[in-house]
């Protein structure tokens, strides 16, 4: 896999270990648990990503309404709510109609050295049947095909757009970089079942909600993420809601609650 040094320096300085001999409850063979500090959700920072903006307009509905808008409205509400609900530290990637590298989302979560990080997309699917909102982890093997097809075409933006993606292979720090990655996995797939579960009584959810896809805007391996897909643009119900901004702010309120409601023990997972 291709690791930057920023990657292996983060994914290790938010990742600690309970020291095997310096705690009297520990005996020699107690297994010695990877952990994260508990820290009051006032004092988390959340990073909120709007997808696509400028000249990469996302999925277009049928009645012509853009994702770009769609999305930037939804995070705003989402981002401004939580941060009232919960005390938090709350930044978006993008607040105006810009286009942002998908690296770049990822490095502002890790430049802010984001707690949790929420990319919000409104997408389409060749089924117009396909409507209600999903949570998606990332996954090196997507779920299905819709979930692949998504992926596929979020992660191809930068591609098309002219942006060159430049990586440093390094493979000596693989262990314990894939430790932290894993405990970062955990704890976004926890967070994907609290929000699955808060959001089934709230709102119309895709069958099967709880997707994964390799999606690059979620590859920080020291963040904990995940990308909510609120609805489907390609469906004319989903989008005769989504383009309304009463519904984006209905949206956005929800987001918030479901994530303040979760976020305490998901990211203690
Ligand atoms: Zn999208």
């Amino acid at each position: 896999m291709l690791l930057s040094f920023a990657d292996v320096k983060a994914a290790l300085a938010r990742t600690r270990w309970i020291a095997p001999s310096s705690s009297p409850s520990h005996s020699p063979s107690t297994p010695v648990p990877l952990h994260r500090p508990t820290i009051p959700v006032a004092q988390r920072t959340i990073v909120i990503d709007p997808g696509h903006g400028g000249i990469d307009p996302g999925a277009i509905g049928r009645t012509g309404t853009y994702e770009k808008h769609v999305v930037l409205s939804v995070a705003d509400n989402f981002a401004e709510e939580l941060g009232r609900l919960t005390g938090a530290r709350v930044k978006l990637t993008r607040q105006t109609d810009i286009f942002l590298p998908l690296e770049e989302r990822v490095a502002i979560a890790q430049g802010v050295k984001a707690d949790l990080f929420v990319s919000v997309h409104a997408d389409a699917a060749p089924e117009q049947s396909a409507r209600g909102l999903s949570v998606y982890t990332l996954s090196e093997v997507a779920s299905d095909r819709l979930s692949a097809a998504l992926a596929h075409r979020e992660n191809n933006v930068d591609a098309l757009y002219g942006v060159n993606l430049q990586h440093v292979d390094q493979t000596v720090a693989k262990i314990l970089f894939d430790l932290a990655r894993r405990s970062t996995l955990n704890q976004s797939l926890a967070l994907q079942h609290e929000l699955v579960a808060d959001l089934r009584s709230q709102t119309r959810l895709l069958d099967n909600p709880a997707r994964s896809a390799n999606f690059a805007v979620l590859r920080s391996p020291s963040v904990p993420a995940v990308l909510i897909e609120t609805g489907f643009l390609s469906n004319g119900q989903d989008e005769a809601l989504l383009c309304m901004p009463r519904y984006q702010r209905h949206m956005g309120l929800l987001l918030a609650h479901a994530v303040s409601d979760s976020i305490n023990s998901a990211l203690s997972a």
